[in-house]
């Protein structure tokens, strides 16, 4: 048996050179389907037997991705359009992209006008859930991925093979939440660093391959001693929260983070496909559970209190908003979020996300002063 320290590490390398693993796929005769943040119905990649990949940007200062989006444009969305447009994408079949807000419009449409070898598949998942056609009108959506996909890559998509892929994917969730529990047991081992490791490698594996992995992590955990964290805890939220010399600055200054609402990482795993008769409408099904996400319309938004609930469940200290620069959605919802966490009787601290800086010195401040004010609350 591997040890804990060489699974993390296999997992790291992997978030670290995500292009490895595309040539592998590609390697053992695979296709491989490019997904854009956030809600891709990726069982439907998988159940053609191809091989869903993350896309995600990176930490770049782009060259040319400003002919097409703006420099107002949130930085996820203009290193992935620098990384498609400089063929570091090259490979993928196909990329699928759900148009969530007007930057994934505008990226939509640049991506078909400059990355032309790489088709890209854009669709819609409905805002106005209480409406009874809006469930139609997602199965038509889906149908509509589905044929897309058959044609482009040839692969054919069965309701028997997508029944099992949503097995994977809901197997594949419940051993993420378990990770997520059984890292808080050991915040000496699990570091912030690590933790985003195990979390974001899932974006660039197979999802059976990735649950093997980190069931292995999870009995490699439970095996050594519980660690009493003397440090402070935190619960991250927004989109992502990187690179690792971000999130080496947690560890630092001593704080673990035990719990996340980051797009990239918890909300991916959080609300299982239901159960059901027909695949594709249990699919869709899934989109109408989805809450407490910036992305998700909702007449009464439940975000500040599932984090508020996440604080008292973990013990934790105080949020951390990670806020993606030049993200309007996670913008205008900050405020909100943050007054009622205040509210509560707990810190928030908003730090920003920039993937086109490797600079993180303002950050390192603000978390240093943090700290401080958090030691100081709740000592
Ligand atoms: S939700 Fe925010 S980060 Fe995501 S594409 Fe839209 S503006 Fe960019």
């Amino acid at each position: 048996m591997r040890s804990v320290n060489a699974i993390i590490q296999e997992l790291d390398r992997i978030v670290s050179h995500p292009r490895v693993m595309l040539e592998k796929y590609l390697g053992k005769g695979k296709k491989v389907v490019g997904c854009f943040p956030i809600y891709i119905p990726e069982e439907l990649v998988h159940a053609g037997g191809m091989i869903p990949m993350g896309i995600w940007g990176g930490q770049v200062s782009p060259a040319i991705a400003g002919k097409y989006s703006p420099t107002f444009t949130c930085s996820i969305m203009r290193s992935c359009m620098e990384f498609g447009l400089t063929g570091k994408y090259q490979g993928l079949s196909c990329v699928l992209l759900s148009v969530l807000c007007d930057t994934f419009r505008g990226t939509s449409q640049s991506w078909r006008i400059g990355v032309k070898d790489i088709p890209i598949i854009p669709f819609i998942q409905p805002q106005n859930r209480e409406s009874k056609a809006a469930k139609e009108y997602l199965i038509a959506e889906y149908r509509s991925v589905r044929n897309r996909l058959e044609e482009i890559t040839g692969c054919k998509i069965t309701d028997h093979a997508l029944s099992k892929s949503i097995e994977v994917y809901n197997r594949h969730n419940q051993t993420m939440r378990e990770f997520a529990e059984v890292a808080n047991e050991h915040l000496d081992v699990v570091s912030a660093k690590n933790r985003h490791a195990v979390m974001k490698s899932s974006h660039f594996m197979e999802k059976a391959e990735h649950t093997g992995i980190v069931q292995e992590l999870i009995a490699g955990l439970k095996a050594l001693p519980v660690c009493e964290w003397k440090g402070k805890k935190v619960i991250l939220t927004g989109i992502t929260a990187e690179p690792n010399e971000l999130l080496d600055i947690f560890t630092a200054n001593k704080i673990a983070v035990v719990g996340d609402d980051l797009a990239q990482e918890s909300r991916q795993f959080r609300t299982d496909i239901p159960d059901g008769d027909n695949p594709m409408e249990r699919l869709t099904d899934q989109w109408f559970l989805r809450k407490g996400c910036s992305l998700v319309f909702e007449s009464h938004r439940c975000r500040g209190d599932m984090l508020i609930n996440q604080l008292k469940e973990n013990n934790a200290d105080g949020i951390v908003v990670c806020l993606m620069k030049f993200c309007d959605i996670e913008e205008y919802e900050y405020p909100i979020i943050a007054q009622q966490i205040e509210d509560a009787g707990y810190p928030t601290l908003c730090i920003e996300i920039d993937q086109s800086t490797q600079d993180n010195e303002q950050s390192r401040t603000k978390i240093q002063s943090f700290t401080e004010m958090i030691n100081d609350r709740r000592p």
